[in-house]
C-alpha cells in the first residue's frame, strides 16, 4: 500500500468535487481523489488536474492508505441515498478519530441521523454546507461546517485557507454540533429564494410601474448596488437586464417566466413550520415560483379573469422618487427576511442545544455565496455588538434603517395592488413588519373562535395563566 502522502480526501468528481480539490491543491494541501465511477479518477488526473500535486485512488483502500491520521475525508457526491451508500463502504476502512465531511446539499436531518451513528462508531462526522457554486467550489466558497466539534482543529486550516475572504476575513467558522452546518445552509438558501424574489418584484415595478426599459432597468441596478443594496445578487441582475442576444435583442423578455426550484427553499418552509416561526417571505418567494409554473393556467386565466384598468402615471407621479422609493422597500423587505431567517436559526439553535453563532454565520455568508452582501457586514456588526439580539429588527441599526423605509414601501405596495403587479414577497414582509410591531393583533378572535366551536378554552389578558371556557351559545 501507498505512504500515507495526501491533507485531505475528496469523494466525488463531478463538478463541485473537481472544484474543491483544484481549489484546495493551489493552496498547498495534497488531496487524494476518488470517485465511484473510477474511469473518473484516471480522467481527471490527466486532464484538470495535470501538472498539480494532486494524486488518485482507484479504491476506498487505496485512498485510506494515502491519507496523513486522522484521515480527513470529504464526500461531495448526489445527496440521499449516495451518501450513506458511500459512509458504508468508507467506514470498515477508518480507525477511531478519522473524519467523514459530507459537503453536499444534504437534509439536515440526515446529518443530525449520521453525526449520531458515526460518533457511536467513535469516527467524527461533519456536515458541511458548501455555497456559491461551481466558481465558489473553485476560487472560494463559503463553508458552513457543523458536526463533531473534536473535528474541527483538524479542518480548520484547510477550510479556511480555500474559503472565501470578506475583509481579510474568511467566509468560514464552526457552525455548531449535529447537522447545524446543513441546517445553516439550508437557511441560506431560503433566504436566497427570498432575495430572488424580492429583486423579481422590484423589476416589475421598475417596468411596468415606472415604466423603465431593459437598459433602464440595469442603470437603476448599478445604482443600487452602489448604496445599501450593495449585493451578488443585485449585480448579476443588471449583467442579465442589459444582456442582448446575437440579433441585438434582450435575452430576459425571451425567458420563459416559469421559475424552477430544487427543494432547499421548500425544506426552510418545513423547518419553520416545524418550529412555529413565521417565515413568510422565504414561504412567498416558494409559492411564487409555484404559480410562476402554472404558465398555461396563467395565460388561460389572463382571457378571463378581469384585471385593474388604470394608468400608472395618474398613481406614480414622480417616477424618479417611485423608483427611489422600490429601492426603499426593497431594503425594508430584505431586513424583514433576515431577520426570519435567523428567528429560525434563533429557534433550532435551542431546540437542538447547537448553540449557533449568529455573528459568524453572517460573516460565513458575506463571501463567497449567492446572498453576499455588505448588507451581512451589517447584521454581523449587530450580533457581534450584542449576540443575544432577540430579532435584527430590534438592533439599533436596522430598526433606524426599517422605520426610515417604512413610508415608501406602504406606498410602494399601496400603488402596486392598485396597479394589479404581484409583490408578495414585498407584502408579506409589510404584513409581517405590522404584525410584529404591534401590541394587540386579532389573534383573540379566533381564540374566541376556538372556544366557541370547540370549548378549547382561552387565556385572560387579566389573569395570565388561567385558561377559561365560556358558554357562548347558552346550550347545556
Ligand atoms: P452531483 O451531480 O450532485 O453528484 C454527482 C456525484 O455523485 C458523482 O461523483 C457521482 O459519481 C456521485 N454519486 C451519485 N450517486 C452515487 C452513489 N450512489 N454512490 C456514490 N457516489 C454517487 O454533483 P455536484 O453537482 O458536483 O454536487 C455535489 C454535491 O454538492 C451535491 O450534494 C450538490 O447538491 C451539492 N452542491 C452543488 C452545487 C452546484 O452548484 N452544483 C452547489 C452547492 C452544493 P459517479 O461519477 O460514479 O456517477
Amino acid at each position: 500500500m501507498s505512504e500515507p502522502v495526501a491533507d485531505i480526501a475528496v469523494i466525488g468528481l463531478a463538478v463541485m468535487g473537481q472544484n474543491l480539490i483544484l481549489n484546495m491543491n493551489d493552496n498547498g494541501f495534497t488531496v487524494c481523489a476518488f470517485n465511484r465511477t473510477v474511469s473518473k479518477v484516471d480522467e481527471f488526473l490527466a486532464n484538470e488536474a495535470k501538472g498539480t500535486n494532486i494524486v488518485g485512488a482507484h479504491s476506498i483502500a487505496e485512498m485510506c492508505s494515502k491519507l496523513k491520521k486522522p484521515r480527513r475525508i470529504m464526500m461531495l457526491v448526489k445527496a440521499g441515498e449516495a451518501v450513506d451508500a458511500m459512509i458504508e463502504q468508507i467506514v470498515p476502512h477508518l480507525e477511531p478519530g478519522d473524519i467523514v465531511i459530507d459537503g453536499g446539499n444534504s437534509e439536515y436531518h440526515d446529518s443530525n441521523r449520521r453525526a449520531e451513528e458515526l460518533a457511536k462508531k467513535g469516527f467524527h462526522f461533519v456536515g458541511c454546507g458548501v455555497s456559491g457554486g461551481e466558481e465558489g467550489a473553485r476560487y472560494g466558497p463559503s463553508l458552513m461546517p457543523g458536526g463533531s466539534e473534536a473535528a474541527w482543529p483538524h479542518l480548520k486550516q484547510i477550510f479556511q485557507k480555500i474559503a472565501a475572504k470578506a475583509e481579510g476575513e474568511p467566509c468560514c467558522d464552526w457552525v455548531g454540533k449535529a447537522g447545524s452546518g446543513h441546517f445553516v445552509k439550508m437557511v441560506h438558501n431560503g433566504i436566497e429564494y427570498g432575495d430572488m424574489q424580492l429583486i423579481a418584484e422590484a423589476c416589475d415595478l421598475l417596468r411596468k410601474a415606472a415604466g423603465l426599459d431593459y437598459d433602464q432597468m440595469a442603470e437603476v441596478m448599478d445604482t443600487w448596488n452602489k448604496g445599501e443594496l450593495d449585493s451578488f445578487l443585485i449585480e448579476i441582475t443588471a449583467n442579465i437586464l442589459r444582456f442582448k442576444d446575437e440579433n441585438g435583442k434582450h435575452v430576459l423578455p425571451q425567458i420563459r417566466d416559469a421559475a424552477g426550484q430544487k427543494g432547499t427553499g421548500k425544506w426552510t418552509c418545513f423547518a419553520a413550520l416545524d418550529y412555529g416561526i413565521p417565515v413568510t417571505l422565504i414561504g412567498e418567494a416558494v409559492f411564487a415560483r409555484c404559480l410562476s409554473a402554472l404558465k398555461d393556467e396563467r395565460v388561460e386565466a389572463s382571457k378571463r379573469l378581469p384585471r385593474p384598468n388604470v394608468d400608472a402615471s395618474k398613481i406614480i407621479p414622480d417616477k424618479h422618487a417611485f423608483i427611489h422609493k422600490i429601492s426603499k422597500a426593497l431594503y425594508a423587505s430584505k431586513i424583514v427576511s433576515y431577520a426570519q431567517g435567523f428567528m429560525l436559526l434563533r429557534e433550532a439553535s435551542q431546540q437542538f442545544k447547537w448553540d449557533l453563532n449568529f455573528g459568524a454565520i453572517a460573516l460565513m455568508w458575506r463571501g463567497g455565496c449567492i446572498i453576499r452582501s455588505r448588507f451581512l457586514g451589517d447584521i454581523k456588526k449587530a450580533f457581534d455588538k450584542n449576540p443575544a439580539l432577540s430579532n435584527l429588527l430590534l438592533d439599533d441599526f436596522f430598526t433606524k434603517a426599517i422605520s426610515e423605509a417604512t413610508d415608501s414601501w406602504r406606498e410602494v405596495v399601496a400603488s402596486a395592488v392598485r396597479l394589479g403587479i404581484p409583490v408578495p414577497a414585498f407584502s408579506t414582509a409589510l404584513a409581517f413588519y405590522d404584525g410584529y410591531s404591534n401590541e394587540v393583533v386579532p389573534a383573540n378572535v379566533i381564540q374566541a373562535q376556538r372556544d366557541y366551536f370547540g370549548a378549547h378554552t382561552y387565556e385572560l389578558l387579566s389573569a395570565p395563566g388561567k385558561w377559561v371556557h365560556t358558554n357562548w351559545t347558552g346550550h347545556g
